[in-house]
């Protein structure tokens, strides 16, 4: 079974290409602001902790996230793999997933780190905001998104290069060519 972490600043576009790997290789999915946008709109205790930290561009706890992630791992038991979508989002996370999966005698066989310029996220991201209904989708909130990927994600990234399951993608140019550099890594 094959553990994909699918990396990249905000707005690189994970939730995108997550959607053309499940198509395409019919691993399950999980994405942590999903499931957290989805306690916030059902209004649950999780769900009312982490709308403060969304609204203010900042990371929810490593706890809460690391609990979330480690009710969900068992229903994961029959994929042909799993796409890790926006987790580990700090090198405290990326060691719990580590352990997770340790755990259960597997490892993350990939980290595809998607590289996008920083104006080119910002204008992604508030041309989502014009319809994507999310509250951090602003540009007050973006720049402080950027700023907390750039102090306390970005890090991962040397995490997973010393592990030896570093893919750096070319996250610029067409989803299509994005996507084929995608399914070279995951062919290999
Ligand atoms: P993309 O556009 O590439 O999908 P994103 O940054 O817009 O990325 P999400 O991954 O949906 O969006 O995350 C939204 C917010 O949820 C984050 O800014 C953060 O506050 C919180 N969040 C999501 N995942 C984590 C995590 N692993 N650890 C801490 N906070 C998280
Ligand atoms: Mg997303």
């Amino acid at each position: 079974m094959k553990y994909v972490v699918l990396f990249g600043p905000p707005g690189s576009g994970k939730g995108t290409q997550s959607e053309n790997i499940i198509k395409k290789y019919g691993y399950g999915h999980i994405s942590t602001g999903d499931v957290l946008r989805a306690e916030m709109a059902n209004n649950t205790e999780l769900g009312k902790t982490a709308k403060d930290y969304i609204e203010a561009g900042k990371l929810v706890p490593d706890s809460l996230i690391i609990d979330m992630l480690a009710k969900t791992m068992d229903s994961f038991a029959d994929a042909k793999g799993v796409i890790f979508d926006g987790f580990p989002r700090t090198v405290a996370q990326a060691v719990a997933l580590k352990d997770m999966l340790a755990q259960r005698g597997a490892d993350v066989s990939v980290m595809l780190n998607l590289i996008v310029e920083e104006q080119e996220l910002i204008n992604r991201l508030i041309e989502r905001g014009k319809t994507s209904g999310r509250s951090d989708d602003n540009l007050e909130t973006i720049k402080k998104r950027l700023d907390t990927y750039n102090e306390q994600t970005s890090p991962v990234i040397d995490f997973y290069k010393e592990d030896g399951k570093l893919a750096n993608i070319q996250g610029m140019g067409s989803i299509e060519d994005i996507f084929a550099s995608i399914c070279v890594e995951l062919d290999k």
